[in-house]
């Protein structure tokens, strides 16, 4: 679970990390009475669960009062990355010398947490880790030990920080960590953590992720937790009824039984080709669920070709070709559809699907193949 910078912000406070005075406005007015209370030049940011908020022009500074209505009325109701605006952060403007990167993450394949530091804050931090990695110093923590002051210098050292920040990185790494170890995050990150003209450091944006999995520990965090998190087309399939998670390849992956699926993702995935999305029909889907199915995958731009791969156990071979040839018929589908049935009335489905325009497969190998031999024709 994500949650919003403002949000994260005020737990980082409670530990002692210094932010910047502000507060969460959910109209231009409200905006303004911050920005006058504030009494100094502010910064009016979108509060959305996704980084590059800079970029797409959610953030503005504000000099007065009614330049912080203007930025607010501006940032309200905007669309980035997909994601409204309902609500923006108004605070006192840093005064901005540099920007620094601190973050902790699972390292899944170390089986460890790891630590990062760079002292090009502020950008994109994927970008700095593709492009300069010798930027980026990183550490991983025996979770028995936890992170120590040596550590911390280390660190510092590696990521070339100029001394002061790195005599003052500790205190935010070590909050960062209990942070990040208190709320079971996946992801606790300050970027940018900035030095100001007078030589002070200060969390200007925060973030951190929960691992879901953990939340029955933090009801507290209930509050947090809104639709608006979800990426629109996995909010959508939830309403729907369909599990779905979204991936970032194109090829549309549709099976029955999560376990069937993730194998599918995998052998697309081992024949060149890369998986859009998960989605599990479960047990003894019925025609209009398979409609429903083939239609959310589609909402996803991305999406060159299907997959569809069905062992019939309750569910049946011809319920699924028929949900397959009705989606044809009332969906204007453009993209091919590779179609692996096997199983109870497999062959009444087969048998339905033929002189259609999908492609049928004998095994799922060959579906894997088809489908990315497919999709690659259509770039
Ligand atoms: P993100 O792009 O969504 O991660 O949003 P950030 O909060 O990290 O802000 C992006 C960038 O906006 C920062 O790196 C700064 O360059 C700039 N910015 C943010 N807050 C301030 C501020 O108070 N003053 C100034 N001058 N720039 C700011
Ligand atoms: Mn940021």
């Amino acid at each position: 679970m994500k949650i919003h910078e403002y949000q994260a912000k005020e737990i980082f406070a409670k530990y002692g990390v210094p932010i910047p005075e502000g507060r969460v406005a959910r109209t231009p007015d409200e905006a303004a009475t911050i920005a006058q209370e504030i009494g100094k030049t502010v910064v009016v940011k979108a509060q959305v669960h996704t980084g590059g908020r800079g970029k797409a022009g959610g953030i503005k500074l504000a000099k007065t009062p009614d330049e912080a209505r203007d930025a607010a009325t501006q940032i309200l109701g905007m669309d980035i990355k997909g994601l409204i605006v309902q609500e923006v952060l108004v605070e006192v403007a840093a005064d901005i010398k540099e920007e620094y990167y601190l973050g902790i993450t699972t390292d899944r394949a170390a089986r460890r947490n790891i630590v990062m530091v760079s002292a090009s804050g502020g950008m994109d931090i994927e970008e700095v880790a593709a492009n300069e990695p010798e930027k980026l110093a990183k550490l991983h923590l025996d979770p028995a030990i936890g992170l120590q002051d040596f550590q911390i210098r280390n660190l510092a050292y590696d990521a070339k920080l100029p001394p002061v920040a790195a005599k003052g990185i500790g205190s935010f790494l070590k909050a960062l960590y209990k942070v990040y170890a208190d709320y079971d995050c996946t992801l606790a990150e300050i970027n940018p953590l900035i030095l100001t003209g007078d030589g002070q450091l200060i969390a200007a944006d925060a973030k951190f992720d929960m691992d879901d999995n953990a939340l029955f520990r933090h009801k507290e965090m209930a509050v947090f937790q809104e639709a608006q998190e979800e990426d629109p087309i996995e909010a959508e399939a939830h309403k729907r009824g369909l599990t779905y998670v979204r991936l970032d390849g194109d090829i549309g992956i549709i099976g029955n039984g999560a376990g069937l699926v993730m194998t599918t993702l995998d052998v697309v995935q081992r024949e060149g080709g890369r998986p859009a999305n998960f989605l599990d029909i479960g047990g003894g889907a019925k025609a209009e669920v398979v409609r429903t199915a083939v239609d959310t995958v589609l909402l996803d731009k991305n999406v060159k070709g299907i997959f569809f791969n069905i062992f019939g156990g309750i569910t049946r071979g011809d319920e699924v070709a028929k949900g397959l040839l009705e989606a044809m018929s009332s969906l204007n589908i453009q993209v091919p559809i590779v179609v692996r049935l096997t199983g109870t009335r497999a062959a009444e489905g087969l048998a339905l699907l033929e002189g259609s325009a999908l492609t049928p497969a004998a095994t799922m190998q060959e579906g894997a193949q088809k489908i990315v031999a497919l999709t690659r024709n259509a770039a």
